[in-house]
């Protein structure tokens, strides 16, 4: 299990909907704390999960609506978000922690990478020698670049540019998550220039 706060979850989910067009839903649990209820509640019955399937998490539908079930299956389908603190209310449900399984969590931070990728605009310079640095594979290069075919704002190095023809060609495309801009807080070293088209 992946170990994470509910606005990590909560963006991760987000983005499963949004980038699927609502076809794919992941799943997680979150444990709220002890105090939170008036009763002794064992951990099973203080944890409940919540699939991406929600209004709250989908951004074309209207709505806030998140239900779930506790683990031990006492308390079914129940209207979280009017429960918990999360919804600005001081009296709510506290979260203590969210939970998502390996693989959900994968296809989530997937999905969470692509989407980053096709809103932010990649231009990324070097700001020692003014070099161009390709957001997929971090190597500098001259020249104009190419036009990542699955990132739409992203300007990357002309081999990458070929390699993704050549590995869309063998359907085997090169996951949005390994791209080296998302890997690391390679970001955060470079200068990205956002020019208007
Ligand atoms: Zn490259």
């Amino acid at each position: 299990m992946v170990r994470l706060n509910y606005q990590a979850m909560k963006a991760l989910f987000a983005a499963v909907e949004s980038v699927t067009q609502e076809t794919v839903h992941v799943e997680g649990q979150i444990c709220f704390t002890e105090d939170s209820f008036d009763k002794t509640r064992d951990l099973a019955a203080r944890t409940y999960v919540v699939t991406s399937n929600n209004a709250g998490y989908q951004a074309n539908k209207n709505g806030s609506g998140v239900y779930g079930s506790s683990l031990d299956q006492s308390d079914l389908n129940i209207r979280l978000d009017l429960l918990m603190s999360d919804s600005g209310k001081t009296s709510g449900w506290e979260i203590e922690s969210c939970y998502m399984r390996e693989e959900d969590y994968a296809i989530a931070f997937e999905a969470y990478a692509q989407e980053s990728l096709n809103s932010t605009r990649l231009e990324i310079m070097d700001s020692q020698d003014e070099k161009r640095i390709c957001p997929r594979c971090g190597g500098k290069f001259t020249g104009h670049g190419a036009v990542s075919r699955h990132a739409e704002n992203a300007v990357i190095c002309p081999d990458c540019g070929t390699e993704e023809a050549l590995l869309d060609l063998i359907g085997k495309p090169k996951k949005a998550s390994h791209w080296w801009v998302l890997r690391t807080s390679n970001l955060m070293d470079a200068v990205i220039a956002r020019k208007s088209r």
